[in-house]
């Protein structure tokens, strides 16, 4: 049960003045759904302005404050584009104040011509025409103070603005509670903390990095709190020792020798599975490292002992391609397997469930519908987790009810990220790292080309596709909204197909699964020979004929993305190629990271060097999701703080694991607060 010291910040925003369902929806989008999530939405910048006596002061994309007279409203012509305010300052330069949508009636109310308002906002230039978008201020007197304001910007979403986000953020802010402090009293004396609630209200003022390395601090420790938690539970829990006979591993017909890699993973899985706790381990290995055969031994080894195997898959198409993978694989072994996802209804999903029950079948592949209620097993003793980071813990734990003693659990995943955040991630899992590639690979001949030699590239995909081999082409998540992305997708893919006939498919985030699910088979079974997307392909699909991929904007992704969607290709014989279109506008970092693309296939180094890079300067716009299971802390805090915060967690566990004492209970508190409660629930249990 949530302490009640909380509730206020889990009310929802509706509990606000002034937010009804028109409000409710915009917020929604962000992500802001309760007074706490308002809390904790930190300003991405803040603004100051300089105030000038006209605009042949000012330069251009500078925040100014200046005096302008109206001389003629302009309204949009039928309806479409915005609405312009001409005016003019005291040296007679015209600037255009613009509007968009609705906005437009403020305009009319706040700048009647012929009288002199004071504007504060950005300058820009619209043609040949100065111009300010949506002014942040239009006051009647003073640049005396709205000079001297420092404003938070918010990230915001279609139907929000400054003001008005900045208006509800201080309401919550009003309804902070005080709590008890969590945070080591050393620890916050060193380091010149503010309490809880005096650094949410600094970090919404100005740039405090007392405060906002406090807040993120609180983040960290509750995380590896939770994850010690998991981690601790574990171990009291009594699982089922398997070891095999080698048996079924000895009439495996591979037709490759197992990498230095995948032996040692092999061993320190086995290793696990001897003891009584549960096994907890992550497999860590790029795509193409070769994962699927590591977890058929750790299968095999369960079914040696008598016992089932699941494999869990993010996707239906990933559970099917897994499925057939290890059937051929299981072939000489004589093991039962079988495919159960969402689709299966009736006498072949009946005949399934029985398999699973009497325990005929013994190893079992699927989607998160190997789990539900319905499904019972004879004996679950290992359950293999492809790409983990699509499951949260909570759900790991969910699977772990269901054996008749808690099945032991690999997780695997192909994103090599660096070991800090693997720390931040995956808590106190064992990890085994494929750090080793197969032999034989060919390398990915990765070239940088500008954009504008667009044409030329849809010319190479042309050749490339009659010479019967396949492509992908990616689109990137770069505008302030989803559906613009979608929009720029759809017309790529309107174009190409427009350009090569319905071979080419797309696929993106918004489409219903059945339609996503049936655009990837067919470019799976090779029907359709270009596949538009957005990321949506970074995890997943195997399809060894495509040999080229596109990535446009490549300078607008992060490098461990980029590594992964190039993964995508060269995974056949055939040699592969991936071209970067960049823009003309490459920062210093941009050209870097392209510049590593090219030079490197290590995924390992590129997650380290992804960190380095974005670490110091990160923009909170080039986070990627489900980079960090953080929301406050930014990669450069969790580099300088994650280590003290584990430490300050362990030494919390040691001293008190239940929690009981007065800083065990804040930090209960602290773990409800930022919804890491699953660590405390196993408490209970415990
Ligand atoms: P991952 O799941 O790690 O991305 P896979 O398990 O799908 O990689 O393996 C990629 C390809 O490499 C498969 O075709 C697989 O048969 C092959 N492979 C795996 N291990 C080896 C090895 N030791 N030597 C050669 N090929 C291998
Ligand atoms: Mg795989």
């Amino acid at each position: 049960m949530r302490p009640d010291i909380l509730n206020p910040l889990f009310a929802e925003t509706g509990t606000l003045d002034g937010v009804g369902p028109k409000l409710a929806r915009p917020l929604g989008k962000l992500g802001l759904t309760r007074v706490r999530d308002l809390a904790y939405h930190l300003p991405e910048r803040f603004v100051t302005r300089r105030p000038v006596d006209d605009l042949d002061q000012a330069g251009e994309g500078e925040q100014i404050v200046v005096a302008l007279t109206p001389s003629e409203h302009r309204a949009a012509r039928s309806g479409r584009g915005p609405y312009r305010v001409l005016a003019h300052d005291s040296a007679g330069n015209v600037c255009a104040l613009t509007y968009f949508g609705r906005a437009s009636y403020t305009a009319k109310k706040q700048l009647p011509v012929g009288e002199k308002r004071w504007v504060a906002g950005r300058l820009d230039r619209y043609g040949d025409m100065l111009q300010i978008v949506h002014p942040d201020h239009v006051s009647e007197a003073g640049d005396a103070t709205l000079g001297h304001l420092c404003e938070p910007v918010y990230a915001l979403s279609e139907g929000l603005t400054q003001p008005r986000l900045a208006g509800l953020v201080g309401q919550a802010l009003e309804r902070l509670p005080d709590l008890p402090e969590w945070i080591e009293p050393g620890q916050r004396a060193a380091r010149d903390w503010p309490d809880w609630r005096r650094a949410l209200a600094q970090a919404h003022r100005g740039e405090d990095s007392a405060a906002r390395d406090r807040l993120a601090y609180d983040e960290l420790l509750a995380n590896s709190l939770a994850l010690m938690l998991v981690r601790a539970d574990n171990r009291r829990r009594r699982g089922q020792p398997l070891t095999g006979d080698g048996r079924l591993r000895e009439r495996l017909e591979l037709p490759f020798p197992l990498t230095g890699a995948q032996t040692r993973s092999i061993a320190e899985i086995e290793g696990d599975l001897g003891q009584e706790a549960p096994m907890l381990r992550l497999l860590q290995g790029d795509v193409g490292a070769g994962k699927t055969v590591v977890a058929l031994h750790a299968m095999l080894i369960a079914v040696e002992a008598g016992r089932q195997a699941a494999l869990l898959a993010p996707t239906e198409i990933l559970a099917r391609q897994h499925f057939e993978t290890l059937r051929a694989m299981l072939r000489p072994t004589g093991a039962e397997i079988a495919l159960l996802t969402g689709r299966d209804k009736g006498r072949a999903r009946e005949s399934i469930l029985m398999g699973l029950m009497d325990g005929t079948i013994n190893v079992v592949v699927g989607t998160h519908a190997i789990f539900q209620d319905s499904v019972a097993y004879r004996d679950l003793a290992l359950v293999v987790i492809d790409e983990q980071h699509r499951f949260g813990v909570a759900q790991r734990l969910q699977l772990a009810a269901k054996g008749r003693r808690t099945p032991h659990t690999l997780a695997m995943t192909a994103t090599p990220i660096p070991r800090t955040l693997t720390l931040a991630q995956y808590g106190e899992m064992d990890v085994s790292r494929l750090d080793e590639m197969p032999a034989g690979r060919q390398p990915i001949d990765t070239r940088v080309v500008a954009q504008e030699r667009l044409a030329d590239v849809v010319e190479a995909v042309g050749r490339h596709v009659a010479g019967g081999q396949q492509a992908y082409w990616v689109c990137p998540m770069v505008r302030e909204h989803e559906s613009e992305d979608i929009a720029a997708a759809e017309a790529r893919h309107a174009a190409l197909q427009e350009r090569f006939g319905d071979g080419v498919v797309l696929v993106h985030g918004q489409l219903a699964p059945e339609r996503k699910d049936a655009a990837m088979a067919r470019f799976a079974a090779g029907e359709a020979k270009l596949l538009v997307a957005t990321t949506v392909i970074e995890v997943g699909v195997d399809v060894p004929a495509a040999t080229l991929m596109v990535i446009e904007q490549a300078e607008r992704f992060g490098l461990a993305q980029l590594h992964q969607l190039r993964g995508r290709v060269g995974r056949g014989s055939e040699k592969s190629t991936c071209l970067l279109l960049r823009g003309d506008a490459l920062s210093e970092t941009g050209r870097e990271r392209l510049a590593l693309m090219r030079e490197t296939q290590d995924g390992f180094r590129l997650a380290e060097e992804d960190l380095r890079l974005r670490g110091g300067g990160e923009l909170l716009g080039t986070r990627q999701s489900g980079d960090t299971p953080f929301r406050v802390a930014t990669l450069d805090q969790i580099q300088r703080l994650l280590p003290l915060a584990h430490d300050d967690a362990r030494l919390l566990m040691e001293r008190d694991g239940g929690l009981e004492g007065e800083r065990g209970s804040a930090a209960r508190v602290l773990l409800y607060l930022f919804e890491r409660d699953w660590g405390v629930q196993l408490l209970r249990g415990g």
